[in-house]
């Protein structure tokens, strides 16, 4: 029996966690788990999975609430309450579906107790990717990441032949504004953004969608995650979300990993360790699939991948500045602050402005982020004056 702390429980990865430990209840048990803003549903979850020892609420306030309705069981919170969470519950893998920065502290405590993280928050790979890699290869720990593209590539790695390889295709929608014309985009709102075509995710992922930053940020994940160079890397549009990502061999033939956009499919197969028993989604014959379209990526439309994968190159705390910037900014887009098209903009500026770390440690990334935030947040108020 594998047992499971579940980082995030209240969002779009963490509920479909949920409904895979429940359904392979004689394999998977939850022994604690994190929820947000959103403390009810901490009831809710904790009535469907009896055996949790451990909660964790973002404020106090709910915590001590909880706390009298279940004096039996260890109610923690905020930032600290995760660490402790971790640290105090036993546990065999800790699976981190937490949105943004906040992701990256509880992943490296995970990996320094040797426990086995199945992580969906890209973040902290994409901020702290060297300090995680440097932890594996320490022997601290195992990683598997929960993103469709990034499971798609490990399954077929497994099965490549690696001189073979030419490039690696990652594929990407493109986001809910791939057809608004370039000139409107400067117009479009968040709710417009929302809108994605193939999935269901959390807000900042959909916005990242959109911007095509979430698609820097996977071509960063897949570096940290297969140690391989960005130029094995190359985007391919693909607009259903059926070819999760490919392998194109030097003769053009192609290996493609192909299921329904479904992310139960992903994180099961991180549950099982990519021993991929993989139960719950495949599509069983291929008379389900139906047209797909394929096209080149557009560099003007989508800035943000070029800029992530300078910040890559850069490397050093540069990676920090463009999350912290783009978290900002995001929040700021869905507040009605700024145009859609100046996500990229804010960046840009924080990149330029934050001073540059070579070798950070933990502690200067947490210092980076907080700089990087407090500049963004002022230039975007400054800005509106
Ligand atoms: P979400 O917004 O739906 O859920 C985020 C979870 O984190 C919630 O439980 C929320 O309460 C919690 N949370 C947020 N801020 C917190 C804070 N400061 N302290 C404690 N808890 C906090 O997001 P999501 O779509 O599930 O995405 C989670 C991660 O998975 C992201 O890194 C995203 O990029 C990645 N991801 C998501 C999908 C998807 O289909 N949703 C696919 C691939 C990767
Ligand atoms: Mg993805």
């Amino acid at each position: 029996m594998k047992r499971i702390i579940l980082l995030g429980a209240s969002g779009s990865i963490g509920t479909q966690t949920l409904d895979i430990i429940e359904k392979r209840s004689s394999e998977f048990t939850l022994v604690g788990f994190s929820v947000g803003y959103q403390a009810d549903m901490a009831e809710v979850i904790y009535a469907r999975f009896p055996s949790v020892q451990a909660v964790c609420l973002r404020q106090e306030i709910d915590a001590i609430e909880f706390k009298d309705k279940h004096e039996n069981l260890s109610v923690l919170y905020g930032d600290s309450g995760l660490l402790d969470l971790i640290k105090e519950t036993e546990a065999d893998m800790v699976v981190n579906a937490l949105v943004g920065f906040v992701g990256l502290v509880p992943t490296i405590t995970a990996l320094k107790l040797n426990r086995e993280v199945a992580t969906a928050n890209k973040e902290s790979l994409v901020v702290g990717g060297k300090l995680v890699n440097d932890l594996l290869d320490q022997g601290h720990g195992k990683l598997y990441p929960i993103d469709s593209e990034h499971v798609a590539i490990a399954k077929l790695l497994a099965e490549a032949k690696e001189k073979k390889i030419d490039k690696i295709l990652i594929t990407g929608s493109g986001g809910a504004l791939r057809n608004v014309p370039l000139e409107e985009l400067p117009n479009a709102t968040p709710e417009m953004a929302l809108a994605h075509p193939n999935w269901k995710m959390g807000k900042k992922i959909t916005i990242d969608c959109a911007t095509m930053m979430n698609k820097g940020f996977e071509l960063i994940e897949a570096c940290v995650l297969f140690r391989r160079p960005m130029e094995d890397f190359e985007i391919l549009m693909h607009d259903e979300s059926m070819v999760h990502s490919a392998i194109r061999y030097r003769n053009h033939r192609y290996l493609c990993d192909i299921s329904v956009p479904d992310m139960h499919g992903p994180i099961e197969y991180a549950l099982e360790e990519g021993k991929g028993k993989y139960e719950i989604k495949r599509v069983r014959s291929l008379k389900k699939l139906k047209k797909f379209h394929f096209h080149d990526f557009d560099p003007k439309r989508y800035p943000s991948v070029e800029i992530c994968k300078k910040a890559y190159e850069k490397g050093g705390n540069a990676p920090a500045i463009l999350n912290a910037s783009n978290e900002v900014a995001v929040e700021a887009f869905l507040n009605y602050e700024i145009a859609f098209t100046e996500i990229p903009y804010y960046v840009e500026k924080a990149l330029k402005r934050i001073p540059f770390v070579e070798n950070p440690t933990l502690e200067d990334l947490l210092f980076t982020d907080s700089m990087t935030r407090g500049y963004t947040r002022e230039r975007i108020n400054l800005d509106k004056r």
